[in-house]
């Protein structure tokens, strides 16, 4: 999946760190949390209740934890428990050996050779206990049956907590996670969308194998009203059987009086009816207004991560891998699609018609299935074996023409690169107009957001980089997510640490023209940033609720994950190694699903050389800590020492690691700096370590050569004075990676304390000799930062200040920009970045140009073009004026092509005007003029703004529910919402209202790393500000 804006760089920056270290074993539903809430370090001082993800409150406690209390259906569950692996079996050595709720107590010592004294004791004690049970016994309420009393025996720790189903009848599992005994095989789905009622039905036959004895069945099933259930085993006859469901979990099962047996196998039916989706995932309803102003309707999927289950009853995790043949009815006037291409279609008696699908060839995770309903229409074409076809909404058919001739490129670069053909027939890309995430895998149906898909006419190349690099994206996954598949969650960086990683080796070689270089730089800047925050995570780390299934989908999982491979493959010897390794990983787990060491391994086979490290000893550091490393670079004549700690801004300067990441660190001098072959290497594994003799004449290092490794330099004053000399006599000496990491670089060891800003402004003074894009770009997005902290705090003086400074130091070259069309992606790319902030900060020349390329454009009627870089900033401008915002937004009700569209409207939510502002994010909530899958972006906008930031914290706080409701809670759309909202506070009570109002919502939200992202942010901004307000006097 992309989550979305891929050309957004901004968009890095966000939150975490919950359960870091909990293991399954340690599976919160079951232990009872208010005896074990040490078990879960989590977000401020939460009651442990509170972590729980069910409300407490349904549950019930079953009694009879020692054997000799049981009742015959209790012995059941257990012993179900004890086959199905139930998380008190798993738990610790330690825990099951003191405390398991099977080990029989020992009678008490003091009983077991009787003197005639404690014989006496003893029988008083069997009165007493007599007694007490019958007072129990005869208390109202208390009726012994498994929805019994709390069991107030102290010796067994670990009470098994079962949960109540809808029908009353306890549910016999307890874990977020499904039991392993049964496997389904293959699914048959027929599913019959009402698209004029909004309403589907469906009958859903699984086939499944029984992989260890058990009397359950335990599956997914959300929103489904599950009408009737038959099972039949092996060759036996259909019965009704009774489903049970526990709602919170999501959870169905059926139970069995008697053992299903390994090695058995059973089918189980389910006929259901249910509402189609009105959020954006499951199958849900969309529609768009055509050219004749007609309502269309349509219907698709989007099931990733955890909503296969609200569209048809599954065994919803990635591991149950299973084969699906589709049936889907339609009126004659749509097109059905699915994962694969269609078989046959059937007229139905009531006048609709039913498709179906070749069932699947390969074995695919639930999450990956996908179909549509609607009028789409196609572009088509033959790619080796495979027919590429790419869908629209009619009136935008002419907008695919790019999507389906980059596609074809990029597939057969992928069939070439990994050795291994797509396995489908065929492979349909749709651009959906209602779609929140930037795209989605699905096999051999990726869908899309019409921005990402569609590519106007007169687009221009940084347009086409959007498109180019999501299809890569998506496409990659085709094998790595689709046929190899992580585990569980915990592990999505192996599809999408790849898949992104993917998405920028492919498209350098594929479309050189799209530079996509300084993309994928930037992109690394923002994940070293977030991932420098104590509230980042391990790239592969644990997730045990649904939320941090959703919170997973970050730029841990996806910047930092390309970030680590790209450092790997840059490391290792030979430009095929890595790929060589890769092919074996895909090879020999197609169809499989692997964890991280599964590809380490692979990819330890395949470096034989003895020089290099072992993969697998050298990467797990990356993977299994939390953030990177500083590496501080000490030199004494020809002796340079380096030493590595944990980079980590805190706020309270109270917490230290001791990681230690296996850094394979570059270096070149000013000997030969430029080249690859000037490069060096040393693996730096321990606290530590000394270069080998650098001659004395050699005036400079410079680290982390291009910036391929994921770690932060810092040089020592001596160091960074002899860097910044040489640049600026020549800024040629270093490759631009290099001038921008070094940029990068500062900022960031400004905010850790360890450089102060004067040290920054010295190396940006060489800057009035620059002319290359990334380190421009990098700059600017750093200066700005700084900027609107101080537009924010109201420090006017001193923000006057630093815009002065900005413009100094751009100037020149903001004047040397043109208004033209701009051949080069990487000049537009600097161009938009230096006249956006030229005209943020008023620049009178700036603005009087963007005002006067709108009027020629809307005078001319449309017929008149603003090059697509400059769009934005010209749409931006257009906004401050009165009567232009109303030009602006009649426009963007009219624009059809959607990147024209989202850029009218970042315009329009850049607007100064309050009442605007509320106007845009209530229009934005509702959802008509404004689709509410832009309402993050309306958000993010609007916080740039001094009048908007204000207003959004507000909205955010009066809507809360209706914003949980649309997006889930630990998405990406809501980790953006809260980002853009918090980042900018920097004062106590900013601080402290924003505290107050997560700690309020409990578990709508509460724990989403996002908040605590925000709250340490916050606590950062302040800390820089106290510090630095006072002597920034002096320095701008
Ligand atoms: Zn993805």
């Amino acid at each position: 999946m992309d989550p979305f804006d891929s050309n957004n760089t901004e968009r890095a920056n966000l939150p975490r760190n919950m359960i870091e270290n909990s293991m399954f074993e340690e599976e919160p539903d079951v232990v009872d949390l208010a005896k074990d809430s040490t078990a879960f370090p989590t977000f401020p001082a939460l009651d442990p209740d509170d972590v729980a993800y069910e409300p407490r409150s349904s549950r019930l406690l079953v009694r009879g934890l020692g054997e000799n209390d049981m009742d015959e259906d209790e012995e059941d569950y257990e012993s179900s428990a004890r086959l199905l692996g139930m998380s008190f079996m798993n738990r610790s050595a330690a825990h099951r050996s003191n405390s398991s709720p099977y080990t029989r107590q020992a009678p008490p010592r003091s009983c077991s050779r009787p003197s005639a004294r404690t014989m006496v004791v003893c029988g008083l004690f069997v009165v007493i206990m007599a007694s007490m049970t019958m007072v129990l016994y005869f208390l109202p309420g208390c009726n012994f049956t498994k929805i019994g009393c709390r069991k107030t025996n102290k010796t067994t720790p670990f009470e098994q907590v079962y949960p109540v189903s809808t029908n009353g009848e306890l549910f016999p599992w307890t874990k977020f996670r499904l039991p392993r005994s049964i496997h389904p095989l293959s699914y048959d789905l027929t599913l019959d969308p009402d698209l004029d009622n909004m309403t589907f039905t469906g009958r859903t036959v699984i086939n499944m194998s029984v992989l260890h004895n058990t009397k359950l069945i335990v599956l997914h099933s959300a929103n489904l009203n599950i009408t009737k259930a038959t099972f039949k085993l092996g060759d036996g006859e259909a019965k009704d059987v009774t489903v049970l469901e526990y709602k919170p979990r999501q959870q169905i099962a059926v139970k069995f009086s008697d053992e299903l047996k390994t090695g058995q196998y059973c089918v189980l039916t389910l006929d259901y009816s249910a509402k189609l989706s009105h959020t954006y995932d499951g199958f849900y309803n969309s529609s768009y207004t055509d050219t004749d102003g007609i309502k269309r309707v349509l219907a698709a999927t989007q099931f990733e991560p955890l909503a296969a289950r609200k569209a048809f009853p599954c065994f919803d995790e990635p591991s149950f891998k299973a084969t699906f043949l589709i049936r889907i009815s339609r009126k004659p006037t749509y097109l059905t699609l699915s994962n694969m291409p269609q078989a046959k279609s059937t007229p139905l008696v009531n006048g609709l018609i039913q498709d179906e699908f070749e069932k699947t060839n390969v074995n695919m995770s639930t999450y990956l299935v996908a179909f549509i309903v609607a009028n789409f229409t196609p572009v088509r074409k033959n790619v080796s074996e495979t027919l590429v076809s790419v869908y629209s909404v009619p009136e935008k058919k002419e907008h695919t023409d790019y999507a389906l001739d980059t596609v074809c490129k990029l597939l057969e670069f992928y069939n070439d690169f990994f050795e291994i053909a797509y396995p489908l027939k065929k492979l349909d890309l749709v651009a959906i107009p209602d779609f929140l995430a930037g795209a989605m895998e699905n096999w051999g149906l990726i869908t899309f957001r019409e921005t990402t898909l569609l590519v106007g006419k007169q687009s221009s190349d940084l347009e086409k980089q959007v498109v180019a690099s999501v299809i890569a994206h998506e496409l990659a996954h085709q094998w790595f997510g689709n046929l190899v598949t992580m585990r569980w969650w915990n592990d999505l960086w192996l599809n999408e640490g790849f898949a992104t990683y993917m998405q920028y080796m492919s498209l350098q070689t594929v479309l050189p023209k799209l530079d996509i270089g300084n993309l994928f730089l930037a992109v690394r800047f923002r994940a070293l940033d977030k991932d420098a925050l104590n509230s980042s995570h391990a790239v592969s780390t644990d997730v045990n609720k649904p939320e941090q299934v959703e919170e997973m989908f970050d730029s841990v999982s996806y910047e930092k994950g390309a970030s680590i491979l790209l450092m790997l493959n840059a490391s290792l010897s030979g430009d095929q190694e890595f790929r060589k390794g890769i092919i074996q990983y895909l090879k020999q787990f197609s169809g499989l699903n692997t964890d991280t060491n599964d590809l380490w391994n692979s990819l330890t086979q395949v470096e034989v050389s003895p020089q290099h490290p072992n993969v697998s000893e050298m990467m797990s550091s990356w993977t299994s800590l939390k953030g990177f490393p500083l590496v501080t670079v000490s030199r004494k004549g020809g002796q340079v020492t380096l030493t590595q700690e944990h980079f980590l801004l805190t706020s309270d300067n109270a917490t230290q690691t001791s990681s230690l990441w296996n850094i394979p660190v570059t270096y070149v001098t000013d000997n030969c700096s430029l080249a690859p072959e000037c490069t060096q290497m040393f693996n730096l594994k321990n606290k530590s370590g000394t270069l080998k003799e650098i001659p004395e004449s050699v005036k400079w290092l410079k680290l982390n050569y291009r910036n391929t490794g994921f770690y932060i330099v810092h040089y020592g004053d001596e160091g960074w004075a002899a860097l910044i000399d040489a640049l600026s006599n020549n800024v040629n000496v270093l490759t631009h990676e290099d001038r921008a990491s070094l940029i990068h670089n500062i900022f960031a060891l400004s905010r850790l304390g360890r450089v102060s800003f004067h040290q920054v402004l010295n190396l940006l003074k060489y800057m009035s000799n620059e002319t290359q894009t990334s380190p421009v770009t990098e700059a600017l997005l750093q200066l700005n930062v700084f900027y609107q902290l101080l537009d924010k705090r109201q420090e006017h003086n001193l923000a006057a200040r630093m815009k002065s400074y900005i413009l100094h130091q751009f100037g020149s070259l903001m004047d040397k920009q043109t208004w033209k069309e701009e051949e080069s992606v990487s000049k537009q790319e600097m161009r938009s970045a230096l006249l956006e902030m030229a005209c943020s900060l008023y620049e009178e020349k700036c603005i009087q140009q963007a005002q006067a390329q709108f009027k020629q454009y809307v005078e001319s009627n449309g017929t008149s073009r603003i090059p697509g870089d400059l769009q934005q900033v010209v749409f931006t401008v257009a906004a401050q004026s009165n009567e232009d915002w109303m030009t602006l937004l009649s426009m963007y009700e009219h624009a059809t092509y959607d990147a024209e569209k989202r850029k009218m409207l970042r315009g329009l939510a850049s607007t100064q005007d309050p009442r605007r502002i509320v106007w845009i994010l209530k229009a934005g909530l509702r959802g008509d003029t404004i689709p509410t899958q832009e309402l993050p972006l309306v958000i993010h906008t609007v916080c740039k703004g001094f009048a908007g930031y204000l207003f959004v914290w507000d909205f955010i706080q009066e809507n809360w529910n209706s914003l949980i409701e649309k997006f889930p809670v630990g998405s990406f759309a809501m980790q953006t919402i809260i980002k853009s909202a918090t980042s900018q506070y920097s004062t106590q009570a900013h601080l402290d209202q924003v505290q107050d109002f997560f700690s309020s919502l409990k578990e709508r939200g509460s724990q989403m790393r996002s908040v605590q992202e925000a709250l340490e942010t916050i606590k950062l901004n302040q800390r820089w500000m106290d510090k630095n307000l006072p002597t920034l006097q002096k320095w701008l």
